[in-house]
């Protein structure tokens, strides 16, 4: 990672004050414990598009044992009192600690994927990320092709992205656990496309689960907000 990089990453733990505006409890705070996030809504909020059976299994289970395990992997290092963020990105490419990378990015992941999504939400924005989706992409349409396309030709496990690169709003994948956030990227809205994301609702439809968070889960205001980071 070149200086300026990590310098941009260093700046911002913008997504985590972000979680905190939202009534989300801070994945670190500093007591040497990561702390599993509430969700920013009840767990059958999201039907018929997401059930409550997939949410119980996937953040009571999953982003849980997420946060379990890299709290059993940092227990007593450095790492302990450190933002996720910084976890993440000083475990980045480093063999000997790709089992606290792997935690660690999906603790991440899991939270920001939950702020992405409210009851209510979805189809075409308004506002300041309307305008911002219309300079960058050309049209509403063409983000949202170029967004289901990437989380429908994901290889495997992974996550679908809309980052901010400097200025410029951009669509990214992901395989397994890795993160925008290890790549001096800011995130913006996410996806989940592991199976166990929508499995149970979808089978292996997964193209119909990213239609269904596109037309009725995309918290918008998030994302907006997001830009500012
Ligand atoms: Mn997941």
């Amino acid at each position: 990672m070149d200086r300026r990089k990590f310098l941009k990453l260093s700046a911002g733990a913008g997504a985590l004050a972000l979680f905190q505006m939202a009534g989300v409890s801070c994945i670190n705070p500093g007591d040497g414990t990561i702390k599993l996030p509430s969700l920013p809504y009840k767990a059958d909020a999201l039907e018929p598009y997401i059930s409550e059976k997939t949410i119980r299994f996937h953040y009571g289970k999953h982003h849980s044992g997420y946060v379990k395990k890299l709290n059993r992997m940092i227990k007593g290092t450095a790492y302990a009192d450190q933002a996720i963020e910084a976890i993440i990105q000083k475990t980045y490419g480093i063999a000997d600690e790709t089992g606290i990378f792997n935690n660690a990015a999906q603790v991440f992941n899991h939270t920001f994927y939950w702020n992405s999504m409210k009851p209510g939400g979805g189809g075409v924005p308004a506002g300041i990320i309307a305008e911002k989706i219309k300079a960058d992409f050309g049209s509403y349409d063409a983000f949202k092709k170029a967004f289901a396309s990437a989380a429908l030709s994901q290889f495997g496990s992974g996550w679908a992205w809309l980052v901010k690169d400097d200025d410029a709003l951009k669509i990214i994948k992901t395989a397994n656990a890795d993160t925008p956030v290890a790549q001096g990227l800011t995130p913006i809205l996410t996806i989940d496309v592991w199976e166990h994301a929508y499995y149970l609702d979808y089978q292996n439809l997964r193209a119909d689960y990213i239609n269904a968070y596109l037309e009725h889960l995309v918290n918008w205001e998030f994302a907006e907000t997001n830009l500012a980071g």
